[in-house]
């Protein structure tokens, strides 16, 4: 018998009136583990690569995972196996490349602001190409080379000044953001970064914001990424590669952007209008390759009626789950066991910590009792990486699902944890 699964969710599904993830029960997990619990289904990690090779079969590609969508290293791991390079952000990031067995070669480092440091870091561990963000970058980075004896690979990200049509925290190609370089600038950048020591152009990137639901951003950004290709190698400089960044974004409140096979199809049809169908082709997805394959599995701690809302507080928080309060994210949030037709109750969804902000849902109609436990959906991305001790509440365990197999990928942080390294006058 096949089990619908819920929508955006492939590999997550209601068996009888339990909610399973692949082959296994989410409640099994929970009592094993305790909550908050993530768990996060393989399969549809793989499954969500897959819809990227196939929209680039044919074509040379470097998928690098954008890994501060989620950074846990058995999910580094796996990418890397799949034969992944990593979008890094910081030189953290470098070293949990490298703690999970990850190809440093593959590894792309964006970011506003890298250090000195992590520069050097970088150029140590023999990188595959800087994103550089801004012209003076490019002269540390130049400085920071010479000094130390490597040539540093670059490629200038440019800012198209595109409307991705997301959120306004987390688009990043427009003119009042503080990514990239100014497109009528690039061609000047380019120049500069060819003419200094350090330096070795080989390619050109842009990552025009987060969470895309439709093409048409893609399709305008390419466009004027391949003008400044056209008119940089007129200019005498060879682009070796080209890197589209990441930003599809995913389903998570009936949301419908294009499959990445789908979205890649229509762009490189485009990219071989225009002649460069046989290049170099970088990505850089993160959202889009582990969002719908987690969940965050949390307790009902309290049932607590009020005259203008009814509230059903969790186990679960924002130190856990920041997106509803950074971004008024939606998550959808399903019970563990489905209960009868009965008429259920209105709750705002909320968490222990000491904040108004710290919700996770609003205004969601749950059959559920103290005791009972519930899934946060879409929870692969951008929750982990992004959680904190806020309240000294120590960050969650994690579980990754294989078939049948759990494993249990993160322990549980316990208080002592949250504050070792401390220390009293
Ligand atoms: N590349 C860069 C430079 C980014 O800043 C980000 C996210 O902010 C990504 C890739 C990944 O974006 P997404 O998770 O939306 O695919």
């Amino acid at each position: 018998m096949t089990h619908p699964a819920l929508p955006g969710h492939p590999h997550i599904a209601y068996r009888g009136d339990a909610l399973f993830i692949e082959d296994v029960r989410v409640d099994d997990l929970a009592q094993a583990h305790g909550t908050p619990l993530f768990v996060y289904s393989q399969a549809s990690m793989q499954a969500a690569l897959a819809a990227y090779q196939r929209g680039f079969a044919g074509r040379k590609l470097q998928v690098c995972y954008a890994m501060k969508a989620n950074s846990s290293l058995a999910v580094l791991q796996f990418f890397a196996r799949q034969g992944c390079g990593f979008d890094i952000v910081s030189g953290g990031e470098l070293e949990r490349v490298v703690a999970a067995g990850g190809d440093v070669r593959k590894v792309i480092f964006s970011g506003v602001g890298k250090t000195r440091a992590e520069m050097l870091q970088a150029l140590q561990a023999g990188i595959l190409c800087f994103n550089v963000e801004s012209e003076a970058e490019l002269e540390v980075l130049s400085e920071v080379a010479t000094a130390s004896g490597h040539t540093a690979p670059v490629s200038i990200r440019v800012n198209p000044n595109v409307d991705p049509k997301t959120h306004p925290y987390i688009s990043t190609g427009l003119k009042g953001n503080k990514f990239g370089v100014a497109h009528e600038r690039t061609l000047a950048v380019y120049q500069r970064a060819a003419a200094l020591p350090g330096l070795q152009v080989v390619g050109i990137d842009f990552h025009i914001g987060s969470q895309i639901t439709e093409a048409t951003p893609y399709l305008d950004a390419t466009d004027r990424l391949l003008d400044l290709v056209q008119e940089i190698e007129a200019a005498g400089i060879p682009i070796h590669h080209i890197d589209f960044g990441g930003g599809l974004g995913i389903n998570y409140n009936g949301d419908t952007p294009p499959t990445a096979d789908a979205l890649w199809m229509q762009l490189l049809a485009k990219i071989d209008a225009r002649g460069y169908g046989d290049r170099q082709f970088m990505i850089e997805p993160g959202r889009s390759l582990v969002g719908n394959a987690g969940l965050c599995v949390a307790e009902v701690l309290y049932l607590k009626p009020g005259e203008e809302k009814n509230f059903c507080i969790i186990d679960a928080a924002m130190n856990d789950l920041p997106r509803p309060a950074m971004y008024q994210a939606f998550h959808g949030i399903v019970p563990l066991q489905q209960a009868g037709d009965a008429a259920a109750p209105v709750y705002d969804v909320v968490g222990p910590v000491c904040e108004s902000g710290d919700w996770i849902g609003r205004d969601r109609a749950l059959a559920v009792q103290p005791g009972d436990r519930l899934a946060v959906l879409s929870a692969g991305a951008y929750c982990m990486s992004m959680s904190s001790n806020y309240n000294t509440r120590g960050r969650a365990a994690e579980v990754l699902v294989d078939g049948p197999r759990a494993h249990l990928i993160r322990e549980r942080e316990t208080a002592q944890d949250t504050f070792q390294g401390e220390r009293l006058l």
